[in-house]
Formats: structure tokens, C-alpha cells, sequence
């Protein structure tokens, strides 16, 4: 049995209640073959994938919380320190019911390669809870958020650790965490990114993973030559990368049609009224099913439906594993070109291999999503330097980061006889800098 067969078996036999995180490494452990296959004897002699596979490091801890009523409640937190071996730790915090071990090591395994695609110096973590920020005052929140904070400020700092925020964190809770930490460890350095403006937050930070997402799929829509201009584009979810993304690809010329949350979904033949959409999800933090009553021509389902909207380009948004392969299909039928992934795994395996049979470009997460991370670990440098950039500034290293790292993936893709699949190049071009910087450090 070949090295990279071991290795995935091994990982399954032991991780088998935890399907994300085994379908992440299967995904980049098949991609990578070729480097492996190429010296397999010296890799099994150093475990390389072993290595690759655990965590540096998995923290697991409670989190107790006092609700309005006076009522206590108990929450698990996580924190995955995955691989540090090109930089520290770097990736976002996540607070939703469906949070346990396993999705967090699938997102921090993620996190490895994408920090390594973004040429920036930042290695792979993930964190977060499952606590439901959903209907919760901003007391509960603030509760719940320092709570978290004075368990986490024990094993994250500027050098060492950076969270972030993701699906459920956003700024108001990472200011809560930020106040925290501050306040335990007497330290106002750049631990957490995502802050808001008054206290070391970058310009542009927010809108980062969804301008990302969206300069990334220009250009790869460019190198085909084609153009965003005049595409109609669907999009799925309604939080901070759908909104972004929405908002750029207008910019762009392109008209989106949709959006969804977990509840419903909205068809907006006018195109989506972006504004509308950030006071329903950024002020009101309202269902979407409110967005209809100020768009009459626009209609609203409960449910799911996106993918069946005929579409140029697919942009899921939301989460993980919500592009299946009947959604695929569907989306091939409708003629779509292009599918570049803005939340993390969010098409399965199955429907992966679809959409890249029938010839759709297709970006992975890893890839595509990264301007998040990218702007997050300008928000470091910043922090740093003690200065700020203007959002021109920011968002032009932002645009230049994605642009090269399509080129990088695409040129993987091409050295090792994959050209025009992203996943592969992707996962290739993110090994490689990881194995290097893994290779040079001997056998931690
Ligand atoms: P938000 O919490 O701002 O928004 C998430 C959106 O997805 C909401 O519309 C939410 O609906 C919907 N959603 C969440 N879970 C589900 C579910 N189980 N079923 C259906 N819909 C769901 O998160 P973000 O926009 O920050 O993150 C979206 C994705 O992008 C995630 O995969 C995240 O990991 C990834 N990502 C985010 C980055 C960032 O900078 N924020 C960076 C890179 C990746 P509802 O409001 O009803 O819950």
C-alpha cells in the first residue's frame, strides 16, 4: 500500500466520528501524491503526514455563562494549533450550535494550506464553540465572550496565536474577547484580528474575504477570457463573505440574483439591493425572510433552492457541505462556467468531481477565501508597526494577493500535469512551502 494510502486509512480508522475533517484530508492527502509518491521512503521515515495529520496542539475547555435571568449556562470551547511550521497560528473562531472537534480540525487543517497560499507568514489554527449567538442580548453575548476569553488568553498572544472571527463572530464579539484579554494579560498587542477601527482594526478587513473571493474569480475568469461584466451570478448565504461578495461582483459589472440563509433563500431577478441586505443582516440582525417586504419584485422561499437559479458563476457562501451533487447538476444543466468556493468546503466531494468532469472551473475554499486570512495578517503588520493603512492601500495588497495566488495555483496545477484543476494546484502549492519549512525544522 502506497505511503499516502497508509496514512489516510490511519487517519480514518482513528478520527471515524469526524466526516469533515477526514473528507479535508483526503481531499489534500490525494492532491499531494505526486510530491510524496516522488520520495515516499524518506517522507515514511520521517511521518511527514503523521505530522501533517495531528494537531500540534488541541485545547478543549468549558465555558460558563450567565444568561438575563440569572441562569447559568455551560458551553464547550475548542482551540485546534494545528501546524505552526511557516508561522503562528492563525485562523478564525467559530460560534454555532454544530461546532465539535471534528469541525474544528477540519477548518484548522484547511487553514494550513490557505495561510501558506496567501504568501504571508502565518500557520494554521481554528477555534470556537458551540454556543448560539442567535436571539441572544448583547449582555448574554458579552457574558458568554469573556468567559470564553479568560480560558483562551492562556495559550494564544501577538507571536503566538491570532485568532479571528468567523460564521458567528464578527466585530461585536471580538471586541468583547479583545476588552478580555486585554484586561487579563495587561496587554494591548495584536492578538485578535477583525477589531474594530478605534482599537487596531484594518480598513477593508471586513469586506476582505468577499472583495477576495471576487478579484480572485476575475481573474480567472480573465485568464479564459471572459470577464465578470453582464454575468449573472448566484450566491449563497447572507452573512459577512455573502455580503461582500455581492457587493464586489456588482462592482464588477456582474448582477447577483440571490442570497440565502439557514431558514430561506431570496431570488431577486433585479438584482440584490446590497444595502437592504447589510440593514436586515448588519443592523437589524433580522431573517432574511424581511427582505421582501421592500423588494416587491423579489421573492422569498423557505428552505433550499439557490442552486437551481440559472447563473454564470456560483459563489456558496455560507457553510460546509451545502453544495451537493444534485445541486451540481443542476447548476451544469443551467450552463454555469465557473464555481469559486467563499465559505470553507462548502460543495461536497461527490459534487466537487461534478462540476470538474463537465469542465466548470472550479476554485476550492482554501484557495479562493483566502483574502480573509490574507487582510487579517495585514491587520497584524499594522499592529506591528503601531500604524494604519488607508483602505486603498490595504485593498490594493488584498487585490495583488489574489491575483498572484490564482497564478500560483494555476502554475502547480500545470507542473504537475493537473492544469486546470485548482484542487489540485491549491493543495500542491500549499503543501510545498509547508513541507519545506516542516523539513528544515527536523522532527517537531
Ligand atoms: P456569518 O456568520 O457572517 O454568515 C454565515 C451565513 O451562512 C449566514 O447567512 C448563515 O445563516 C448561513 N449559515 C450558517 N450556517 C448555516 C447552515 N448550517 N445552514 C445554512 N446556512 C447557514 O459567517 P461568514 O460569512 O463569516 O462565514 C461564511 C463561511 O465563510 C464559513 O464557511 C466561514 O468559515 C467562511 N470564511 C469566512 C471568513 C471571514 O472572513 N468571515 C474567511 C474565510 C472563510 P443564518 O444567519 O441564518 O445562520
Amino acid at each position: 500500500m502506497s505511503y499516502v494510502d497508509e496514512v489516510i486509512e490511519q487517519v480514518t480508522v482513528k478520527n471515524h466520528d469526524e466526516p469533515e475533517f477526514l473528507q479535508a484530508v483526503r481531499e489534500v492527502l490525494d492532491s499531494i501524491r505526486p510530491i510524496i509518491d516522488a520520495d515516499e521512503q524518506r517522507f515514511r521515515r520521517d511521518a511527514v503526514l503523521e505530522r501533517l495529520v495531528n494537531p500540534e496542539r488541541q485545547i478543549k475547555f468549558r465555558v460558563p455563562w450567565i444568561d438575563d435571568n440569572g441562569d447559568v449556562h455551560v458551553n464547550t470551547g475548542y482551540r485546534v494549533q494545528f501546524n505552526s511550521a511557516i508561522g503562528p497560528y492563525k485562523g478564525g473562531l467559530r460560534l454555532h450550535p454544530s461546532v465539535n472537534i471534528g469541525i474544528i480540525k477540519f477548518l484548522g487543517f484547511e487553514q494550513i494550506f490557505k495561510n501558506s497560499l496567501t504568501g504571508l507568514p502565518i500557520g494554521g489554527g481554528k477555534g470556537g464553540s458551540d454556543f448560539d449567538p442567535k436571539g441572544k442580548s448583547d449582555r448574554e453575548i458579552m457574558s458568554f465572550c469573556q468567559s470564553f476569553m479568560t480560558e483562551l488568553c492562556k495559550y494564544i498572544g501577538a507571536d503566538t496565536d491570532i485568532p479571528a472571527g468567523d460564521i458567528g463572530t464578527g466585530g461585536r464579539e471580538i471586541g468583547f474577547m479583545f476588552g478580555q484579554y486585554k484586561r487579563l494579560r495587561n496587554l494591548f498587542e495584536g492578538t485578535l484580528t477583525g477589531k474594530g477601527l478605534s482599537f487596531g482594526g484594518s480598513l477593508a478587513r471586513t469586506e476582505a474575504t468577499g472583495y477576495g473571493l471576487l478579484y480572485l474569480t476575475d481573474e480567472l475568469l480573465r485568464c479564459h477570457g471572459e470577464s465578470l461584466e453582464g454575468k449573472t451570478v448566484v450566491v449563497s448565504g447572507a452573512g459577512n463573505v455573502a455580503i461582500y461578495a455581492i457587493e464586489k461582483a456588482q462592482q464588477l459589472g456582474a448582477k447577483v440574483v440571490t442570497c440565502s440563509d439557514s431558514t430561506g433563500w431570496v431570488y431577486d431577478p433585479d438584482g440584490i439591493d446590497v444595502e437592504l441586505l447589510k440593514d436586515i443582516k448588519e443592523v437589524r440582525r433580522a431573517r432574511l425572510s424581511e427582505y421582501k417586504s421592500s423588494r416587491p419584485n423579489a421573492e422569498y422561499h423557505e428552505g433550499r433552492g439557490v442552486w437551481s437559479v440559472k447563473c454564470d458563476v456560483a459563489l456558496p457562501c455560507a457553510t460546509q457541505n451545502e453544495l451537493d451533487v444534485d445541486d451540481a447538476k443542476a447548476l451544469v444543466a443551467n450552463g454555469v462556467t465557473a464555481v469559486c468556493e467563499g465559505a470553507n468546503m462548502p460543495t461536497t466531494e461527490a459534487a466537487t468531481k461534478y462540476l470538474q468532469d463537465n469542465g466548470v472551473y472550479f476554485v476550492p475554499g482554501k484557495a479562493a477565501n483566502a483574502g480573509g486570512v490574507a487582510t487579517s495578517a495585514l491587520e497584524m503588520s499594522q499592529n506591528s508597526e503601531r500604524l494604519s493603512w488607508s483602505f486603498e492601500e490595504v485593498d490594493s495588497k488584498l487585490k495583488t494577493i489574489m491575483e498572484n495566488l490564482y497564478h500560483n495555483i494555476d502554475n502547480a496545477a500545470k507542473r504537475y500535469g493537473f492544469e486546470g484543476n485548482y484542487v489540485a494546484g491549491a493543495n500542491l502549492a500549499g503543501f510545498e512551502k509547508v513541507l519545506d519549512a516542516m523539513n528544515a525544522q527536523g522532527i517537531v
